[in-house]
């Protein structure tokens, strides 16, 4: 069942500048994808050590079809958490020669509107009704809890949010007392949960101090 859109932004690459190293582009690229990642939607600050690149049409495939510069040309790059990167790999099928930054065996995040495609279900997971779209969760393993629970730090990330524009709106003493309590208390919460996704994330052991 649905329960929200992928994502509530369109990517729109707005970055003029060319670089011949790729790794140059990353802040562009965090700015054109609202640091979040091309294919899971997740944002990069709730993992501490960054985003890497992925290249829609993959390394090995452009290096084979002598496209080396596929390597730096800013429509292949894409803004992508780690798991997505590992996942999404060499996958590649198409035909490069054709010109167009298409890879078939995914939809390209800016060319083709996610929310056609995915959507969030009752439980935070990412499902779709599409085929290429069911194909596309198995192959970047879209499945797995941990973007359910990226999802749900969203979701608390938003009650702090509305809690915190209450108090600011409520004159009333007791009452903004009475946020404000909720407010703590909500945060405090969100503060360990987002260390214990960061330890889920890396599969790491959660420190005691946390
Ligand atoms: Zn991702």
């Amino acid at each position: 069942m649905k329960y929200k859109d992928f994502r509530d932004f369109k990517i729109v690459r707005n970055c003029k500048r060319e670089y011949k190293n790729y790794k140059s582009y990353l802040p562009n690229l965090a700015d054109d994808f609202k640091h979040r990642c091309a294919y899971c939607n997740m944002l990069d600050k709730y993992i501490n050590q960054g985003y890497p690149i992925d290249h829609f049409i993959p390394r090995e495939v452009y290096e084979k079809a002598k496209l080396a510069e596929l390597e730096y040309d800013y429509n292949n790059l894409m803004y992508c958490c780690p798991k997505c990167n590992n996942s999404k790999s060499s996958q590649y099928e198409g035909n490069i020669y054709d010109g167009s930054y298409k890879n078939e065996m995914f939809y390209n995040p800016v060319d083709i509107d996610y929310n056609n495609i995915f959507y969030r279900n009752e439980y935070g997971g990412i499902s779709s009704e599409d085929v290429k779209g069911k194909d596309m969760i198995i192959n970047l393993k879209l499945f797995s809890p941990i973007y359910h629970f990226s999802f749900l730090i969203e979701e608390v990330t938003d009650v702090v949010d509305k809690l915190d524009k209450k108090i600011e709106e409520t004159t009333d003493p007791i009452e903004k007392e009475y946020y404000n309590e909720a407010y703590i208390k909500l945060s405090k919460f969100l503060r360990k949960i987002t260390v214990l996704f960061n330890c889920n994330y890396y599969n790491n052991s959660v420190k005691k101090d946390n």
